[in-house]
């Protein structure tokens, strides 16, 4: 009895941190709709580990690194896990498509799969029943709440049929701790070199650590949360999209362009999401000079004439 409860609460939980398969959703569950303590222990632990800042200290360096690490991933989760993986904005080749989806799950986000079948959803049941992250049911919820539910844990498979072909992007959503584990280890390991290579500053491995990847993924996940959150609530409507979506110059510009949601919501498979030259959209800027490099190709956008068409009617 004591061996089979101490399985069922605790060595299956902690073996679903390492192996999504094992995040099976249990259909005679009743309370899928609350907060999965026991899954959710590894993302408690990378809040409190930001507290480490109190012994580490800071300097000019490591703060570089954690601006540096953000914006790479931030990249990666708008450019790839948003434009790419959720609504096909662009094309590119299988390398560079792992590539940045490793970049996004080093995020610590969750796999690309998980991450667009729930977009997808988004998308198709903005702000209404059956979205699970509309601010209509709480501001929290939007923002953080929704992910830690039970409900949401499993990903559907059958939204992103398009990408379950791809074995190595089915291996990075089945095991989406590793690559942030990778990440950590890879800035422990900057954090040797530049402690060896400039210890003038006071900089340390653990230093870099924290800094690298602790505090800018905690940043980073907070930010993007609150395009599901903020930017259903507060900001300008400039179409009539039947949602909740605002345009936020703010979030734009810490998300490199996301703010512009309720452009996105009007227009979602467009990968340009500032319709003027004032709407600054990083992540396109940056997909436009990897289009000269060859590295991506056929970028949808939205039609101009359609958006005054839009304004007019
Ligand atoms: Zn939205
Ligand atoms: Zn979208």
């Amino acid at each position: 009895m004591l061996a089979s409860l101490s399985k069922n609460l605790v060595l299956i939980p902690m073996k679903s941190w390492f192996d999504n398969k094992l995040t099976a959703l249990d259909k005679e569950n009743n309370n899928l709709d609350q907060v999965d303590w026991a899954r959710v222990i590894p993302y408690i632990l990378l809040h409190l580990s930001c507290l480490f800042v109190i012994s580490v200290g800071f300097s000019w360096t490591a703060f570089i690194v954690c601006v540096a690490s953000y914006l790479i991933r931030m990249f990666a989760i708008t450019a790839f896990y948003h434009r790419y993986f959720s609504h096909k904005s662009f094309k590119t080749n299988r390398f560079v498509q792992f590539f940045f989806g490793f970049i996004g799950t080093a995020a610590t986000q969750r796999g690309p799969l998980w991450w667009a079948a729930h977009h997808r959803h988004h998308h198709k049941h903005s702000d209404q029943d059956d979205d699970r992250h509309s601010p209509n049911k709480g501001f929290w919820k939007s923002h953080m709440l929704w992910f830690l539910n039970k409900k949401n844990f499993p990903t559907n498979y059958e939204r992103v049929k398009d990408l379950t072909k791809f074995k190595e992007l089915l291996w990075l959503d089945r095991f989406d701790i590793l690559p942030p584990i990778i990440y950590a280890f890879l800035m422990l390991m900057l954090g040797y070199l530049l402690q060896a290579y400039s210890p003038e500053e006071g900089v340390t491995a653990w230093q870099i650590l924290i800094w690298g990847y602790f505090i800018s993924t905690i940043l980073l996940g907070h930010v993007t949360y609150s395009i599901n959150s903020i930017a259903h609530c507060w900001g300008s409507k400039r179409f009539n999209t039947g949602d909740d979506s605002r345009n936020n110059f703010l979030l734009a510009l810490l998300t490199l362009g996301e703010g512009w949601h309720n452009n996105h919501h009007k227009f979602p498979a467009s990968a340009k999401q500032g319709i003027y030259w004032w709407e600054l959209d990083f992540s396109y800027y940056a997909l436009w000079s990897m289009k000269q490099l060859g590295l991506v190709w056929d970028i949808k956008k939205h039609d101009p004439a359609q958006v005054k068409k839009e304004l007019s009617s």
